[in-house]
């Protein structure tokens, strides 16, 4: 058994131990102490970071016999007395994501009667799945009466009782005058250090709701991030944040607006461009052609163009992008299987796409396009 110093001092960052086990495993040692004050992975907190002898402890262990192993690259001896140092920043943001979470809880299932059925801390922030699906209005409440409990900085408490002789003592926790708790992981001593419980996304899931949350250094953090990519986005739009969204919007309506007026031009004019074609195939049955300034879409109208004006035509187009996209159309009196022909091309270049009979498209093609037009034109022989 290690004597567990993050339970009786939450506080302490730094402490002295003697080495009672020095295990290899896999190229590391697993030291175990007779104190620690490093946390290990359990009840969905992390564990601790930080130095033990000089070296880096890289990850903490909860055994099954009760003993805790501290992960670490450098050498150790049964018998050393050495300083262990936990990285402080990690540990009490872990000890503001897990005693918000307590408070967050709570304020869910005493508003709204709504238990939460696991917790997960990540490593940029927090989820809680709730017992049911929660509304934005319920989410809001429970948000500011979880704040109301920060800032009226509550004490938080840890205790034990003592259950049957099966599953020993209980931890708890207790936020004073809000709520009592099952819980074995480390926390502040007030709500104040809290600082903030601020809720992210809020998505259903298996039946309930997963409530992303972030507390204190955390919520700064993120707001940072959301000012960041805000600036960068109102470089281009002009528009302050909360006009943001409706300036979108009609950038959009517009955008389409745009592309439907270019579709339509673009369909007149590969009408024309169809004519050229098979007036250029001068009684051929196949041409394969790249043509310049038209994308995967404008090829297609010309190429169907094409085939529907020369029955016994068959039309390969290519853009003159790199890499090229294809589209190939037949006539309806030719009997090439334009599919086919895509496949044989697909084979060969390791492009990808495919089609029916009449009317086949791809694109991703590892080739020139002018190589890319002779097996075209070859696979007729
Ligand atoms: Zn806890």
């Amino acid at each position: 058994m290690t004597q567990r110093i993050y339970y009786s001092e939450p506080y302490r960052r730094a402490f002295d131990a003697k080495v009672l086990a020095v295990d290899e495993v896999a190229g590391h040692s697993h030291v175990t102490l007779d104190q620690t004050a490093f946390y290990p992975t359990s009840g969905g907190q992390p564990f601790d970071t930080g130095t033990l002898g000089g070296a880096a402890v890289t990850d903490v262990i909860e055994r099954e016999d009760g003993a805790i192993a501290h992960v670490i690259s450098g050498a150790l001896r049964v018998g050393d007395v050495v300083t262990g140092e936990i990285d402080w920043l990690r540990r009490f943001d872990h000890m503001q994501q897990h005693t918000g979470q307590h408070v967050l809880s709570a304020a869910f299932d005493r508003l709204f009667g709504v238990r939460t059925e696991s917790f997960h801390m990540g490593q940029l922030s927090s989820t809680i799945d709730l017992a049911r699906e929660v509304t934005a209005n319920e989410v809001a409440k429970a948000e500011d009466d979880a704040n109301r409990i920060v800032w009226e900085d509550h004490a938080v408490a840890m205790g034990m009782r003592k259950e049957s002789a099966r599953t020993g003592t209980l931890r708890l926790i207790d936020v004073q005058d809000y709520d009592l708790s099952a819980c074995g992981g480390t926390h502040v001593e007030r709500t104040g250090a809290i600082g903030m419980i601020a809720i992210g996304n809020v998505e259903k899931f298996k039946g309930g709701s997963r409530v992303e949350f972030l507390c204190g250094g955390r919520a700064l953090e993120r707001f940072r991030v959301w000012k960041g990519a805000l600036s960068a986005i109102q470089k281009y739009l002009s528009v302050p944040p909360i006009e943001m969204a409706a300036s979108i919007e009609r950038m959009q309506e517009d955008a389409k607006a745009s592309q439907r007026t270019l579709r339509s031009f673009q369909e007149k004019l590969a009408a024309q461009e169809a004519l050229a074609l098979v007036a250029r195939a001068a009684g051929k049955t196949l041409i394969a052609e790249a043509i310049e300034g038209w994308d995967a879409q404008g090829i297609k109208s010309i190429a169907v163009a094409a085939a529907a004006a020369q029955p016994n035509l068959v039309v390969a187009l290519f853009t003159a992008t790199t890499p090229a996209q294809v589209v190939i159309a037949r006539g309806a009196k030719s009997t090439v299987d334009a599919g086919a022909l895509l496949k044989q091309l697909a084979a060969k270049f390791g492009g990808k796409g495919g089609g029916k009979p009449d009317l086949a498209q791809g694109g991703g093609f590892a080739a020139p396009v002018a190589e890319l037009i002779g097996a075209v034109n070859g696979s007729r022989g």
